[in-house]
């Protein structure tokens, strides 16, 4: 493989262990008609791998460098293609219902990525990611535990994550100063009003040591909130995913019935 000097702005730590770039390829298990899109191909660890396949490739990498090295390596493929953009600006109709994502994330921007994908009209049928550990542990918060925040419940309301393997910092070059975890999101339903329920999540989660009572009380002002006991004294990493749909529903309702 090439190799480029890394840019710590750009979360540049190349994967330099084989093993770990197998396993990753693996648990995207490839089929003929899939969709690949990578996020931040960089010097083609990953890449490499995934285009023995010789099946769809789009790679997505702001850095010209690296580009030009993936350039090269889809050249050889007629269904492969780099594209030099920042991931965050790129359109997400790319995701189609074929599409399976992947990436060794830069992590200085794991969380606006995750999101970009969850607000996608069409979800990729599985999410590989390298994330570090703690994020990792993060988005598979469960509730009732401190772990359970935003991110972990934004992905349960449309599917679900695990944690595959975790990855030594030994694997990389340069070596980052944490441990990181590959994860695998999933999707399996489709939920109209994402953007509303994940509105009363942030407002619930911005003050997440108040009960809801006063952590979402701008939903509440108009309502009787005598109906709603069972739930203001919470906080909201007690809530699942399915309570705070349960509970934007209830206030709604309540708000058409006046
Ligand atoms: N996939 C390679 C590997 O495993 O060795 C590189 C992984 S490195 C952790 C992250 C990659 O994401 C780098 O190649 C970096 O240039 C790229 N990157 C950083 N910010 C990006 C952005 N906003 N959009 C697209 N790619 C980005």
């Amino acid at each position: 493989m090439e190799r480029i000097k890394p840019y710590k702005s750009l979360g540049q730590n190349f994967l330099t262990d084989m093993n770990i770039r197998k396993k990753i390829v693996d648990a995207l298990d490839i089929q003929p008609d899939d969709n690949i899109i990578e996020i931040g191909p960089g010097t083609g660890a990953l890449t490499e791998l995934i285009l023995e396949h010789d099946i769809d490739y789009t790679g997505i990498e702001i850095d010209k460098r690296a580009v030009e090295i993936i350039g090269k390596m889809c050249a050889k493929h007629k269904s492969a293609r780099v594209i030099n953009e920042d991931i965050l600006k790129t359109d997400s109709e790319i995701i189609k219902s074929n599409t399976k994502v992947v990436g060794n994330l830069p992590y200085y921007i794991t969380s606006s990525i995750i999101f970009k994908i969850l607000e996608a009209k069409e979800k990729p049928i599985t999410s590989i990611f390298m994330v570090q550990k703690e994020v990792g542990i993060r988005i598979a918060g469960k509730q009732n535990t401190r772990d359970n925040g935003i991110l972990a419940i934004a992905i349960s309301l449309l599917g679900q994550s695990k944690i595959l393997f975790d990855v030594s910092p030994n694997c990389f070059f340069p070596k980052p100063k944490v441990t990181s975890s590959v994860i695998q999101i999933s999707f399996h339903r489709e939920l109209d009003n994402f953007k509303e329920v994940m509105a009363l999540v942030k407002m619930a989660f911005n003050q997440r040591r108040k009960t809801l009572s006063n952590s979402i009380s701008a939903y509440l002002s108009d309502i009787d909130k005598s109906k709603f006991t069972d739930i203001l004294g919470k906080r909201a990493e007690q809530l699942s995913a399915d309570d705070f749909i349960d509970l934007l529903n209830r206030i709604n309702a309540e708000k058409n019935n006046k």
